[in-house]
């Protein structure tokens, strides 16, 4: 796969995938830029070598054209975050597109459309990539965050393209995850949080093979729990898995994996943050009460654990973080993972709650690395080749 360096950019027009699907709040106004920072320096090094820069990406999902999830919503912030012009057309392929490419100098940038006002985007249609493509000489992916989508403007529109390559920020996911795949400085711990089990099932299942230990909590770990026997009251778990979490526990003891439950929780009644709250074991919780977060002994020996640890990954909230009353764990164990770092082991963070977790507890700058991607982090880590970079490779 070429790095954006190895190509000539030079008065060429340079069709680059962001992943500019950044959160707003009902007056249209951006509440986390951070993934338009995240590909300025692809930008940048366009621009500064005289490329034509064309940026494509989604914004929400939007059922065919919804001037509500227009990417003309979200230009001015591009603009003020990239610190530069950008011009808008209000389509991302045909003839208004191809005019407004060719009024564009180098130098210059372009922010197309929401790809997905069309449904040939998110059905990968050859047709739709191939007219994405008339437009531009080279096609840079930057976009970790949907690569594992096998849409037309990730996995199929390179395929039209003689030059293609990686972005910057491609390129820093690769190496992250790699860098955590392939440690030698173990111990290896991976803590997994975050409601719903069957998502991370897979990714589970690799981790058993690489990891020393593996923390498992959020409303996940109820599964586990009750798969062992264990009275989780009205804690969400779902049934379907309690099989498939018994055989990872026996996974875990043979290969001698390290596999921690939370050992108490604080427990409510309902999910509410001013509700009465209470320790309870996480095996023996009322009927009626349900374990929103980790409790004090599982948040010591959870951190212990990670704080004894060389390479660290993060993916998962372990309790209900958005709600004050049951953020304490979620905040212990960002501090564990920030105190690790600091000691000089290496720490891999991903998935849009665990990254909200570090922002609320201003954590951010201590950890090395933070994913963009959630899913496809997830999918990467599992040893999947996702269709968004193998297509650089094609
Ligand atoms: P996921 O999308 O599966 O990673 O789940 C993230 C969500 O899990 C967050 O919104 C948390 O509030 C939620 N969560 C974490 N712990 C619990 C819990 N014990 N019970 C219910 N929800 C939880």
């Amino acid at each position: 796969m070429k790095s954006l360096e190895d190509i000539a950019l030079k008065n060429k027009k340079i069709l680059v995938r962001v992943d500019f699907n950044v959160p707003l709040n009902n007056k249209k106004e951006v509440l986390d830029n951070t993934r338009i920072l995240s590909v300025k320096p692809t930008v940048d090094h366009i621009i500064k070598n005289q490329g034509v820069c064309i940026l494509m990406t989604h914004l929400g999902r939007p059922e065919g054209e919804n001037k509500d999830f227009s990417t003309e919503n979200i230009l001015k912030e591009v603009q003020k975050t990239l610190k530069r012009e950008v011009v808008f057309v209000n389509d991302c392929v045909g003839a208004k597109v191809k005019k407004a490419v060719e009024n564009l100098r180098p130098g210059k940038i372009l922010l197309l459309e929401n790809l997905r006002f069309y449904k040939e985007e998110v059905q990968g249609e050859e047709g739709f990539s191939k007219t994405l493509a008339e437009i531009a000489d080279v096609y840079v992916n930057d976009a970790f965050g949907v690569s594992h989508r096998r849409h037309a403007s990730t996995a199929v529109v390179a395929k039209y393209f003689k030059e293609k390559c990686a972005g910057f920020l491609l390129e820093q996911e690769i190496k992250a995850i790699t860098q955590f795949l392939e440690s030698k400085q173990h111990p290896v711990t991976a803590i997994i949080g975050g409601a719903k089990v069957s998502s991370k099932i897979p990714v589970i299942k690799t981790l058993l093979s690489s990891v020393d230990n593996l923390l498992i909590g959020g409303g996940m770990a109820y599964t586990f729990i009750k798969s062992k026997g264990g009275k989780i009251g009205q804690s969400i778990f779902e049934p379907a898995m309690l099989g498939v979490c018994k055989e990872l526990i026996r996974e875990a003891r043979s290969k001698g994996v390290l596999l921690m439950l939370p050992e108490d929780v604080i427990a409510a009644e309902k999910l509410d943050n001013n509700t009465e709250t209470k320790m309870a074991s996480a095996s023996n919780i009322e009927n009626g009460w349900m374990g929103l977060d980790i409790g004090e002994k599982t948040q010591k020996s959870f951190s212990k654990t990670i704080t004894g640890s060389k390479t660290i990954l993060w993916n998962g909230p372990l309790g209900v973080f958005e709600m004050e009353a049951f953020s304490k764990g979620t905040q212990a164990i960002a501090v564990a993972v920030g105190a690790t770092t600091k000691k000089g082991g290496f720490s891999l963070v991903g998935g849009g709650d665990s990254v909200a977790a570090l922002k609320k507890f201003n954590l951010v700058d201590r950890v090395s690395y933070i994913s963009t991607g959630g899913g496809a982090m997830l999918e990467s880590l599992e040893g999947k080749t996702l269709p968004g970079i193998a297509a650089l490779s094609k």
